[in-house]
């Protein structure tokens, strides 16, 4: 999912539109605003994606002077209107808005625990079960309430969470998911990536701190924290797959990220012959034009992708998914048409797509097909919000290098390394794996999961 918040603008609904339009690659299933006038919180939000869902005359509609606004990820359950956010809450002491990116490992618990007391849910949201935490809370002020029901949360979470008099902004202690703060004018604006800042003029002021809390209000600005920083620990993938190439993401540029991960993967398939490389349009190009700086092949255009069918790893059927490909992806014969191929993708997670790619080039004439895949081979599920299903359908888990290539008709297939990739990323810090989560590369996740603990898609 991708969230946007903004705080003091006049136009905030507009505004948020446009933030929604840069993240709209974080999700595609639904999506939402809730603008605050003051007085009032009022929400726009439908099913589908960011341009389908507002026009001229809903955005107008929600005059305000803040916004909190979400772009949420499709999942195979869980779909439906009320699973839409920001969700809004009314009482009598106040309406509270909430939009969540992460996925929680303890909402079921939670949830139970709650239900014993008394609590009903609508939804089958993580972020309802925040919402009642905040809400029977006896702390004052609001912060303090919000303090201590993220106190009570394991997983991942970028929150945005506004009443009628305030913004706040908490990212969890490992800071699994992006999110960055900027400025527009005298106000101030969230984002889950920053190409959300360039779109609408903001200027990037930092990213937020995993265990930090922002009170953002009249008075401005105040940062504290409401956790002792844990094992930092952001989502790999979001380098590899998820984040647009113009983001930075702890200030290291996502599109220059990917290409270090091509010429290190480069460096390790070393031993591979090949006439011409080329990338699965869009998310592998970085690392492909990457792949081809190192090993001194000529980058090609191998594969042109058709702009106007959406990510096809979000179509909720296997059956759905595999004409997806089809519709999406279409060989250039004549790069293609006798060379021996290296075909870079950013990552394999069922197989579906390298399978399908490698035929449509074979297809096309290729003499050699040589797979090569800018991530570790990925075994393990997420817990913390990227919908990469459960064990059983991830091809690694159960199969082999070699067998994974046998199973998508490839000459060759090369993963690039943990090491490597972590290498590639070129983050700062001197944390466990540079502060990554590799969890569903090596199975080790940084924090506790439980035996209920449910997969995004489950839900
Ligand atoms: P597969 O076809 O192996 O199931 O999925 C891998 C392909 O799906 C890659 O080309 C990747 O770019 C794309 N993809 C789309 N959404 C996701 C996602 O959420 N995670 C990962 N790892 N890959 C995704
Ligand atoms: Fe990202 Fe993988 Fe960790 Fe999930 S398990 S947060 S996809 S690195
Ligand atoms: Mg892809």
């Amino acid at each position: 999912c991708g969230v946007f918040g903004i705080w003091n603008n006049p136009d905030p609904a507009q505004l948020s539109y446009y933030g929604l339009h840069a993240l709209q690659h974080r999700g595609q299933e639904g999506a939402g605003i809730v603008v605050s006038d003051r007085e009032r919180l009022r929400a726009v939000k439908g099913e589908g994606l960011v341009n389908d869902v507002f026009d001229e005359e809903k955005l107008r509609a929600v005059e305000g002077t803040a916004a909190i606004a979400h772009v949420r990820y499709a999942t195979a359950g869980g779909n439906g209107i009320e699973n839409v956010q920001p969700l809004l809450f009314h009482s009598s002491t106040g309406s509270l808005s909430i939009a969540h990116n992460g996925n929680l490992v303890n909402a079921n618990r939670l949830k139970k625990h709650l239900e014993r007391q008394g609590s009903i849910f609508h939804s089958s949201s993580d972020t309802e079960v925040v919402a009642h935490l905040i809400k029977r809370s006896t702390l004052l002020p609001f912060k303090e309430k919000v303090k201590s029901a993220l106190n009570l949360l394991i997983g991942a979470y970028s929150f945005l969470v506004m009443t009628k008099d305030e913004m706040i902004v908490a990212r969890d202690p490992q800071g699994l998911r992006p999110l960055a703060l900027g400025k527009l004018g005298e106000g101030y604006v969230v984002a889950s990536e920053t190409c959300a800042f360039d779109l609408i003029g903001a200027s990037y002021v930092r990213d937020v701190e995993p265990g930090e809390l922002l009170v953002i209000n009249d008075d401005g600005i105040k940062s504290e924290r409401f956790a002792v920083e844990t094992n930092r620990a952001m989502c790999a993938m979001e380098y590899v797959y998820l984040a647009r190439p113009d983001s930075d993401i702890d200030g290291i540029n996502v599109h220059m990220a990917r290409k270090r991960m091509g010429r290190q993967l480069a460096r390790e398939c070393a031993h591979i012959e090949a006439d011409v490389v080329t990338g699965v349009p869009d998310s592998s190009i970085s690392a492909a034009i990457g792949f081809a700086e190192e090993s001194g092949l000529p980058y090609e255009l191998g594969l042109i992708k058709n702009r106007y069918v959406g990510r096809t790893f979000i179509q909720p059927t296997q059956e759905l998914r595999e004409r997806g490909v089809k519709m999406k992806l279409s060989p250039v014969v004549q790069v293609v048409k006798g060379k021996r191929v290296v075909m870079v993708d950013d990552s394999i997670v069922r197989g579906t797509t390298s399978r399908r790619i490698v035929t449509m080039l074979k297809e096309a004439g290729a003499a050699e097909v040589h797979v090569v895949i800018s991530s570790p081979p990925m075994s393990n599920p997420c817990y913390y919000g990227i919908d990469t299903s459960s064990s059983e359908e991830l091809i690694a888990s159960t199969k082999t290098v070699e067998e994974i290539r046998d199973t998508i008709g490839a000459d060759s297939l090369t993963f690039l390394s943990p090491e490597g990739m972590i290498e590639a990323t070129e983050r700062p810090f001197d944390e466990q794996n540079r502060g990554l989560c590799l969890a569903c590369f090596t199975g080790e996740y940084p924090t506790q999961i439980f035996a209920d603990t449910v997969l995004p898609h489950e839900k």
